[in-house]
């Protein structure tokens, strides 16, 4: 019988951590389509991450999320308040490549998802809504927005970075 090597916690960790919400994706980054394709190449799955699309700067964290739906729908039971940040928590991850990541969480611009969560008026159906709404919008801007700097970024490379770079590798 063929053993698999255990694995050290840092992998078992790195693999839990994108598991589900690359099986979502495919491990395609939302934001510019990094690691797409018919073929799962490593190299590419290693330089992708589970985000946040609504940062947790902006209360987009599933313990944000919580708190804001326990405060806001206090008469749930917990269970049900429990499945409802889970829910809305699970939409707010998306894979995303480290780039997109990096200058998406810095320049993302959304509403406070907890004050949203605590202030959308309605029931609970009409919470959820304005939440996904607000999700999706805030990922079509920051797709938007990686996308542009990403070129300004390219043209810069191409202009000093890249050969200043290639002198350092020969030199
Ligand atoms: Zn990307």
């Amino acid at each position: 019988m063929k053993t698999i090597p255990a694995l050290p916690p840092v992998a078992v960790d790195w693999l839990e951590s994108g598991r589900w919400v690359h099986a979502a994706s495919g491990a395609i980054c939302v934001y510019c389509g990094f690691g797409g394709g018919p073929q799962v190449k490593f190299e590419e799955w290693l330089h992708l991450r589970s985000g946040h699309v609504i940062p947790k700067a902006l209360g987009g964290g599933f313990r944000q999320i919580s708190r804001a739906v326990s405060a806001r729908f206090s008469e749930l039971p917990l269970r049900d308040r429990r499945a409802l940040a889970i829910e809305l928590a699970r939409s707010n991850r998306v894979t995303a490549c480290g780039w997109c990541e990096y200058v998406g969480d810095r320049l993302a611009v959304s509403p406070d998802l907890g004050t949203l969560i605590r202030n959308a008026p309605g029931d609970v159906e009409a919470v959820k809504a304005a939440v996904l709404d607000a999700i999706e919008s805030t990922k079509g801007r920051r797709a938007d927005q990686t996308r542009s700097i990403r070129e300004a970024v390219r043209r810069e490379f191409e202009r000093s970075v890249q050969r200043q770079l290639e002198r350092t590798r020969t030199s």
